[in-house]
């Protein structure tokens, strides 16, 4: 009998688990919380963005490192063969805007459920309350691992699982309160793996400038966002932007955010610059800007700029361009004009820091991908151990693209591992 076991019962270990069953195969899932999947329970705000239906190569340019290391995952098990999965095991499947694949339930529990089942019928064993803390390597193979069990009332006990194979689907370090906790770097490392610095990505960012703290809970949406790095626009996003508990955070800022993580570790001026009329050209927008100073002209100037933008935003953008509010509309001269117009075209700010990975959506950095044979996920130190999903290091804009990655690598580990023909 082939005894293989998979550690952590994330999407990689659920998916991995389930395909390493096989007649000579007998397979146990250590997980180290009380509840499998409990970060795939919260994901898509706990609707499950599972996966995209984006080319393979559309799919590739998504992914920040070495995405091309997931070719062979990918080419293996890729967004249909997930979808045609799920159904198989109950979980009908929707596609929404931008391709993006949920439940058709609205449910992420029903993919957690459905997973969980899936691998009851294959007959995996899933041991809850066991945290990996070893790896048992004898001769460069992977022989087992030891792991403290919790039997509750403060009762631990240390056990080792002898193993023929192990796969290791342990996570990142983002959200550490669903069990990934960065365990895996440290197995892993001790393994004789090259860790690649993880840092939070997807991740809200901080301002330095205080009076934005009197944006929570602003939305802004179809603005265009540029990124300045030392005095040059480097990056620009279009779409939706929020302040959120003293951050900055939304779609457009996630997605260029381990950019700005990785430029602020370098020591970098990050400034965000907020186009919040970006259909106005400048001369269309100063037309509009002096058509509203006739018409409203004995009017205060905050008729107008509550034509212009969001009431939160209007003290902001008074104390930006020091605009008085009690000023008429009548004495709004072309300098104050064109001073309004130019803060509209760009809200600038300078960016100070990022969350922590507590409030990461995903970690960028992990487990070297060029120790990892990607037509197998086998280790390429240790024979017979296998990695898979945010433990190694890749990682995805936002879109179902980090899903997909742990499910085709947990895919390919759990087949590799159970010998089994694809
Ligand atoms: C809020 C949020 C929303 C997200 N939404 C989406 C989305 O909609 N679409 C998308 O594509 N991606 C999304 N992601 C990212 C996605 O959830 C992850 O990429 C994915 O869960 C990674 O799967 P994994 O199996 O590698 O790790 P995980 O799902 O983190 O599973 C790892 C498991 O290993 C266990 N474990 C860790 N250490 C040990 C140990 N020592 N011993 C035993 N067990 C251990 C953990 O308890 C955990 O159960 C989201 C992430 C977050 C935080």
């Amino acid at each position: 009998m082939n005894n293989i076991i998979v550690v952590g019962a994330g999407a990689a270990g659920l998916m991995a688990a389930g395909q390493a069953c096989g007649e000579s195969s007998k397979v146990i899932i250590l997980e180290k919380m009380k509840f499998p999947g409990r970060k795939l329970r919260i994901t898509g705000k706990g609707r499950c963005n599972l996966t995209n239906n984006a080319s393979v190569k559309a799919f590739i340019e998504q992914f920040k490192s070495d995405g091309r290391f997931l070719f062979s995952a990918f080419h293996r098990f890729f967004n249909q063969d997930l979808i045609e999965f799920f159904d198989e095991i109950g979980v009908t499947c929707k596609t929404e805007r931008g391709g993006r694949v949920f439940p058709e339930s609205d449910k992420a529990q029903d993919v957690v459920d459905a997973l969980v089942e899936y691998n009851r019928n294959n007959d995996v064993k899933i041991i809850k309350n066991v945290k990996v803390e070893s790896l048992e390597i004898k001769e460069g193979r992977i022989i087992g691992v030891t792991g403290i069990r919790s039997g509750g009332k403060g009762k631990n006990e240390k056990v080792t699982y002898p193993a023929d194979s192990v796969i290791i689907c342990c996570g990142g370090a983002s959200y550490p309160r669903t069990g990934s906790t960065g365990d895996g770097y440290r197995l892993a490392k001790n393994a004789g793996h090259e860790i690649i610095p993880v840092r939070p990505s997807l991740v809200p960012l901080k301002y330095k400038d205080n009076v934005l703290k009197k944006l929570n809970g602003l939305i802004l949406k179809n603005v265009k966002v540029q990124v300045w790095m030392d005095g040059n626009s480097v990056r620009e996003e279009f779409g939706e932007a929020s302040f959120i508990d003293d951050r900055i955070s939304g779609p457009v800022i996630l997605k260029m955010s381990r950019f700005i993580v990785d430029s602020l570790d370098l020591k970098k001026k990050i400034f965000i610059s907020i186009d919040l009329k970006p259909a106005l050209k400048e001369e269309k927008l100063l037309r509009r800007l002096e058509r509203e100073c006739t018409q409203f002209s004995d009017e205060k100037i905050d008729k107008i700029l509550r034509k212009l933008m969001p009431s939160n935003l209007i003290g902001t953008c008074l104390a930006y361009t020091g605009l008085s509010s009690e000023l008429d509309v009548s004495s709004l001269n072309s300098v104050k004009i064109n001073c309004l117009l130019k803060w509209l075209k760009d809200f600038r700010f300078e960016i100070s820091g990022y969350g922590s990975f507590d409030e990461a959506i995903i970690t960028a950095g992990g487990v070297s991908t060029k120790q990892i044979d990607p037509r197998t996920m086998e280790s390429k130190i240790v024979k017979d151990l296998y990695f898979a999903g945010e433990i190694l290091d890749i990682d995805a804009n936002t879109g179902g693209y980090n899903l997909q990655a742990a499910f085709s690598t947990g895919w390919l580990a759990g087949r590799s591992a159970g010998g089994i023909y694809y």
